[in-house]
């Protein structure tokens, strides 16, 4: 038997079946098969994907009635062993199907077994000509020399296609360069990539800095942890303007040197592409190393292409959000993490894994360290390292001992009493817009929500339009005077009567971002204002043109939702204003607190990073709420302190963990019938080992016409009782009609 081995492979199938399944290899496919290979295999009378997990000799033996593999798909491995050890944590740990962690793992076009492509692009040629030379080629054939030139200034060679859109020019331009050997052409494997155009953009400056001290100990330290070449998390909490960015970049250069490979996220690429100029720039100038993008905004042609540069260690730096803690990178030696507390490292939708946490497991099997940063660490990580799971490193000073901004706090019951106000923004707020203005500074105001209004209320009867299909309020939208449902995506006309008792007065109430621009444009009519919101970021270049002018100085005052307080770096920028500091507190989550918190630091950190000192307003209608004060005061560790004895108090997470359980249905009486039965049959199985609460309507109770439950559980920690749990989910007699969803750690549920 010896001699002739059968030759059978572990594969997980891409598809609803939740466990391993065994196959064997043919003739043809023996030795071109190893652990991480994706294979297509025969599953019943239909064809699927399939990643091997097991080789040889592991599996069950002798097994001669197996269905034999049918095709290799890429020549090679789509997972290092890492990385399967990976997925397997995530299918247990956050109870998704392994299916689901695969394709989340594997981006589409790899799985579709998309090959490559080959792009030419245009370098210097071998000729280079003398000054006088140039100068007359200037004056004879000026698109040749313009072209000559752009391809000169470039620090890659550019694409041609890249080259010839830019320019505006022919094929037969080039095709003269070339014949003079003033270019040369370059035919490549593609290299898709999102981010080509910064590279003509010479205003990214790449040069280091010369560290200060504070940021000299945090490289010393973690560096000794990188030598080691052992599993550590550092957390880096450093304040706005701290040069947390510069210490990233220097220990990034130190795995590099290592030999190792290097994983940085962001919570949202696009709002960190100064971050990402900087970075390609360096370390291709330092140490020629190359640097992919990964985000969701890529098309499948650049997917494709950033995976193939990390999988073949092309590049060996991966920078992106969330999912690009599955780059297919070996020798991992450092994960940077980026503003770590934000929530946008949860993924909402299955498998619900959190970058954050994934990465520090990463951290763990690849004997890597996981570098945590923030100017306002989450809860979690802070008690993480006071129990000495994490090392803390600080920045407490700004760069050049700049000052902290100071904040001050409007009441706007009372703008609103005096009548001071105009149009959502308060005197003092208006007041020093006009003051800035008039002093050639920059402004930004932050709205935290989303369109033109929240919500359209009627002041005669107090009736407010709902989707029909969700428990939330419809938005306005100014620019195509619609009601649109941010949730389903219903739209409907503006009505101009009030449905319920048909006053002409119905009108928009609160203020969004669109309604801010207004005001700022009434009361400064001859500054240059823009807009930046979720409907502006769905434009990709457009977002980087608008904070391309911002720093330029284009731009005078600069509106925009929260999410573009992240990571913005401008010295001109001596005012910040947040319009609406308290529509985070009142979201029904028990981080409410911290995320105003978060928000206020976050928001103010955007001022006054150059020479000059900066202000900032916050506008609230509860001035004495703790976080507010706490952010006014800038008293981190009070925040801490008070954050802390209240989640110890309730057991809310970090002292237990928390899982979440939606259930959901058309039929609201059946959803809760049934989630009241699985509750019961939790609370007999698993009532040791978890404390249970609900089932209880959800938040939004209703969701594109479905009904929403839910229940919690907690417990002291996830992995002694997620299997169990999950096993009872599965053989629970649930109905076809009603769909229920586990969230493990959970981030702001809705
Ligand atoms: P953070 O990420 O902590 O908010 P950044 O890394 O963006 O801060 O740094 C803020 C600014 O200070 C950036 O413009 C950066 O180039 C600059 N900077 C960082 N470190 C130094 C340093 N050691 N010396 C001078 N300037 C620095
Ligand atoms: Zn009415
Ligand atoms: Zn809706």
């Amino acid at each position: 038997m010896k001699n002739n081995p059968v030759e059978t492979v572990g594969i997980w199938p891409l598809t609803g079946i939740r466990r391993e399944l065994d196959y064997r290899l043919p003739e043809h496919l023996q030795g071109k098969v190893q652990p991480g290979s994706l294979v297509r295999v025969p599953l019943g009378k239909r064809s699927c994907l399939g990643v091997v997990a097991r080789m040889p000799g592991e599996g069950p033996w002798p097994l001669k009635d197996l269905k034999l593999v049918s095709q290799v798909v890429h020549d090679q491995p789509v997972f290092t062993p890492t990385l399967l050890r990976l997925a397997e944590w995530v299918r247990e740990y956050y109870a998704a199907p392994m299916e689901g962690v695969l394709e989340t793992m594997i981006p589409k076009p790899v799985r579709q077994g998309m090959s490559v492509q080959t792009v030419k692009f245009l370098a210097p040629g071998k000729k280079v000509l003398a000054a006088e030379a140039l100068a007359a080629l200037k004056k004879k054939a000026p698109r040749q020399w313009a072209t000559l030139a752009f391809v000169r200034e470039q620090v890659f060679a550019p694409r041609k296609s890249l080259v010839k859109q830019r320019l505006g020019i022919t094929d037969s331009v080039i095709k003269g360069l070339l014949e003079k050997e003033l270019l040369r052409e370059e035919e490549r494997v593609a290299d898709r990539d999102a981010y080509e155009d910064d590279l003509a953009d010479q205003e990214v400056v790449a040069t280091g800095h010369e560290l200060n001290d504070e940021q000299t100990a945090a490289v010393d330290h973690v560096a000794a942890s990188l030598a080691k070449e052992e599993y550590a998390t550092h957390l880096l909490h450093g304040v706005t303007g701290s040069g947390k960015t510069e210490v990233y970049l220097h220990l990034i250069r130190r795995a590099l040197d290592l030999g190792r490979t290097v994983i940085y996220l962001v919570p949202e690429l696009a709002l960190t592409s100064q971050t990402v100029g900087r970075l390609r720039r360096r370390m291709e100038q330092e140490c020629g190393v190359q640097t992919a993008v990964w985000h969701s905004m890529l098309s499948a042609g650049e997917r494709l292409d950033a995976w193939r540069k990390l999988n073949s260690n092309e590049a060996r730096i991966v920078v992106g959000a969330r999912s690009a803690i599955f780059a297919p990178l070996q020798k991992v030696g450092l994960i940077v993490v980026d503003e770590e507390h934000e929530a946008a490292y949860k993924q909402a939708e299955t498998p619900r894994y959190h970058g954050r946490d994934t990465a520090v497991y990463r951290a763990r099997l690849e004997n890597a360290v996981c570098l945590l940063g923030s100017a306002t660490p989450s809860v979690e990580s802070i008690l993480n390292a006071r129990r000495g799971k994490y090392h803390l490193e600080k920045l407490t000073k700004r760069i050049d001992d700049r000052k902290l901004p100071r904040i001050q706090i409007v009441d706007m019951k009372r703008e609103i009493l005096s009548k001071r106000g105009n149009m959502g923004l308060s005197r003092p707020l208006v007041d020093k817009l006009i003051d800035r203005y008039e002093r050639q500074e920059q402004s930004i105001l932050f709205i935290n929500r989303r369109g033109f209004s929240k919500s359209i209320l009627c002041p005669d009867c107090g009736h407010v339009c709902m989707c029909p299909h969700c428990s939330v309020p419809v938005t306005y939208h100014k620019f195509d005077e619609l009601m649109k449902c941010h949730l389903c995506g219903y739209v409907e006309t503006v009505p101009h009567k009030c449905p319920a008792c048909r006053s002409e007065k119905i009108r928009q109430k609160g203020f969004g971002t669109q309604r801010v621009e207004e005001a700022v444009r009434k009361i400064l009519p001859k500054a240059k204002v823009f807009r930046m919101d979720a409907d502006t970021m769905a434009k990709k270049n457009l977002f980087r043109e608008i904070l391309g002018d911002f720093r330029r100085g284009r731009i005078d005052v600069l509106v925009g939702t929260q999410m573009i307080a992240k990571g913005l770096d401008f010295p001109n920028v001596t005012l910040v204003g947040l319009v609406d500091a308290d529509i985070a507190l009142h979201l029904p989550d028990f981080r409410a607190q911290e995320r105003t918190f978060q928000l206020l630091v976050q928001v103010s950190g955007r001022a006054g990073r150059g020479d000059r000192a900066g202000e900032v307003v916050v506008q609230t209608f509860t001035p004495q709420a703790g976080p507010i004060e706490y952010a006014r005061q800038g008293d981190f560790e009070g925040f801490l302190e008070n954050e802390i004895e209240q989640r110890k108090m309730f057991g809310y997470p970090p002292f237990r963990h928390l899982i979440h359980h939606l259930f959901q249905g058309r039929n609201p009486e059946k959803v809760e019938f049934f989630a009241e039965q699985w509750m019961r049959k939790v609370e007999q199985e698993l009532g040791d080992r978890l404390e249970i609460r609900g089932p209880a309507p959800a938040a939004l109770e209703k969701m594109k016409d479905q009904y929403r439950f839910q229940g919690w559980y907690f417990c002291p920690s996830v992995s002694p009782v997620i299997r169990d749990l999950q096993k009872l989910r599965d053989d629970f007699d649930w109905p076809d009609d009603i769909r229920q969803i586990l969230d493990v750690d959970p981030a702001g549920v809705i």
